[in-house]
C-alpha cells in the first residue's frame, strides 16, 4: 500500500467577545480563539496535516494573514482547500488522529458532535476521525488552545494531469487570481480584475 503521513499544529489565544470557532461547531463559551479568520484551532491543524503529507505547503502559504479577504473567514475553505490538494496527488484520507490542549471548555460531552461535523467536512466516516482533548497542565497555557494532528493517507489514483495550486502558483499574480477563484466560488463574490500592471519605466 502506497501511503504517506501529515502531522499538522496550530495555536490561538482565548480572547473576550468573538465566537468560539471548534472542529466547524460554534461553541457556547464566554471568549473565542483570536485569529485573522474565525480562530478554528483544530481545523488549522488538520489542514496543515492535509497539505503537509503531500508535501503541498502549508495554511499560510496559500491563505496569508494579512490578506484582508480571510479576515473572519470560514476555515472550512482552508480544509476544502487542503483536500482538493490530496484528491489532486491521488490520494485519500485512511485515518485522522487530533489532540486538542485547553483549560476549557470541556470537549468530552461535545467530541461526537465534533467528529461528525469533522467527518462531513473531510467526507470520511466517522471512524476515521479521532478527537481527543486534554488540559494544558503545568504548562501555564490556559489562556491558549492548541492542537495536534496526525493524517495517514494512501494513494487511489495516478496524479491529475492538472496541476495541483501549489504547481500552478509561481507567483504573487497567479495567488491573487486563485484567491479570487475560491472567494467566488465559496461566497459568490464577483471576480474583480485589476488595471493592467504597467512597469513605468516602460511608460516614460
Ligand atoms: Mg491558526
Amino acid at each position: 500500500m502506497d501511503t504517506r503521513i501529515g502531522f499538522g499544529y496550530d495555536s490561538h489565544v482565548f480572547k473576550p467577545g468573538v465566537p468560539l470557532h471548534i472542529g466547524g461547531l460554534k461553541l457556547d463559551h464566554p471568549e473565542g480563539l483570536a485569529g485573522h479568520s474565525d480562530g478554528d484551532v483544530l481545523l488549522h491543524a488538520i489542514t496543515d496535516a492535509l497539505l503537509g503529507a503531500v508535501a503541498a505547503g502549508d495554511i499560510g502559504s496559500f491563505f496569508p494573514p494579512g490578506d484582508p479577504r480571510w479576515k473572519d473567514a470560514d476555515s472550512a475553505i482552508f480544509l476544502n482547500l487542503a483536500m482538493e490538494e490530496l484528491h489532486h496527488a491521488g490520494y485519500r484520507i485512511v485515518n485522522l488522529d487530533t489532540t486538542l490542549i485547553l483549560a476549557a471548555p470541556k470537549i468530552g460531552p461535545i467530541s461526537e458532535e465534533m467528529r461528525a461535523r469533522v467527518a462531513d467536512l473531510l467526507d470520511v466516516e466517522m471512524d476515521q476521525v479521532s478527537i481527543k482533548a486534554k488540559t494544558p497542565e503545568g504548562l501555564n497555557l490556559d489562556h491558549v488552545a492548541q492542537c495536534h494532528a496526525v493524517v495517514l493517507i494512501e494513494r487511489v489514483s495516478e496524479p491529475d494531469d492538472l496541476k495541483s495550486m501549489s504547481e500552478v502558483i509561481e507567483s504573487q499574480r497567479q495567488l491573487e487570481d486563485v484567491v479570487e477563484d475560491l472567494l467566488s466560488s465559496v461566497h459568490g463574490v464577483p471576480k474583480k480584475r485589476g488595471a493592467p500592471v504597467y512597469d513605468t519605466e516602460d511608460i516614460t
